[in-house]
């Protein structure tokens, strides 16, 4: 079975801004790094497809949708930082569009995981506005989709960014059909997604926000994920697990302060692989959120990529060197609170 891609040279169309950091050049690199990897032949590129207003519909509001429409055929500026071109809009379309049809292709089982190697990115954006880079929250766009359209309960949503996803929290910190997982620097923009911020309404406990200081490395992360996220992850049991997949956490990042390196990304992968193949095998989903040194980031997805066609080498020696190493000190306060909703955490 081959692994999904959404991959085209339309995706850099899109133009943020002159010397923006989030420019079309992320996507050149990694191209090109796409094309001379071995692994290619293993995988199938998906046809590229608009997102509809009834699909942004579920996430955004009408204003939203307008506004974002309204920058077609021109240069314009949202926020400070989230400049648009010409094409910007027809891209973000085609950015949710095609998430949404690789996921309806895992879930069918026409292929097997997938990553869309999209721009814009979208785990900044509200349902009300464009922020962060960010013009659609393509990530809860896909997700809304599989419990609306195809009728899933129970969506995970993993944002390794290194910044919070403050647009998806913002669109399920109350539905308990969707837990967010974010792990993030702090103090960092968008500076939400404090520890204490675990839901509301009937979506407490679905919300799993842990931030850390800069310099945080592979180690680090991977006890995160293998104390924390797996045990609850096990717990919801999920049907479909999507990826706010940001490469800006590398230590070689200009933007992020912190230390991961490709390997991380691979142990990361393989975590969720896990949990996957006892909950819904072959649908992990990842969507490209940051990343901006476009060489860091073409070698980080491609050993997620290779850890997705089963080459968990890199995967397995930085898993086993993070069991024997000393946890991050916000380990131990984050299972602490999310043992009051989930009781995975013996002893606590
Ligand atoms: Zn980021």
């Amino acid at each position: 079975m081959p692994i999904g891609l959404v991959h085209d040279p339309i995706f850099q169309e899109h133009q943020a801004g002159d010397f923006h950091v989030e420019s079309p050049r992320r996507l050149e690199v990694l191209d090109q790094a796409l094309q001379a990897w071995p692994g290619l032949g293993g995988t199938v590129s998906l046809p590229l497809r608009a997102a509809t207003a009834e699909e942004l519909g579920r996430v955004h509001t009408s204003n939203h949708i307008k506004r974002i429409a309204a920058t077609q055929g021109r240069y314009s500026s949202l926020d400070p930082d989230t400049g648009t071109s010409p094409r910007s809009h027809e891209v973000a379309l085609l950015a949710a569009g095609s998430l949404i049809d690789l996921c309806d292709a895992a879930l069918e089982g026409r292929v097997q995981h997938g990553m869309a190697l999209v721009r814009p990115p979208g785990h900044h954006a509200t349902p009300e506005r464009a922020m962060g880079f960010c013009l659609f929250n393509n990530v809860a766009i896909a997700a809304a989709h599989l419990l609306a359209a195809r009728g899933l309960e129970r969506v995970l949503v993993v944002d390794w960014d290194v910044h919070h996803g403050n647009g998806t929290e913002d669109c399920f910190s109350r539905d308990e059909r969707v837990l967010y997982f974010s792990v993030h620097q702090s103090p960092m923009y968008p500076g939400t997604g404090p520890l204490a911020m675990v839901g509301s309404g009937p979506g407490l406990g679905y919300t799993m926000n842990v931030p850390m200081m800069g310099g945080q490395e592979d180690s680090h992360y991977l006890r995160i994920f293998l104390d924390l996220l797996d045990p609850v992850a096990r717990a919801f049991a999920p049907q479909f697990i999507l990826v706010s997949a940001g490469f800006d956490a590398h230590r070689e990042d200009p933007l992020g302060g912190m230390q991961l390196r490709q390997a991380g990304y691979a142990g990361m992968t393989k975590v969720l692989m896990d949990i996957a193949r006892e909950f819904c095998p072959g649908r992990v989903v990842l969507t490209l959120e940051g990343g901006y040194q476009p060489a860091a980031q073409a070698r980080s997805v491609l050993a997620v990529l290779n850890t997705f066609l089963g080459d968990t080498v890199l995967a397995d020696a930085c898993l086993e060197t993070a069991r024997q190493a000393k946890p991050p000190e916000v380990l131990a306060k984050a299972k602490a609170i999310m043992a009051k909703y989930w009781a995975v955490f013996p002893g606590l």
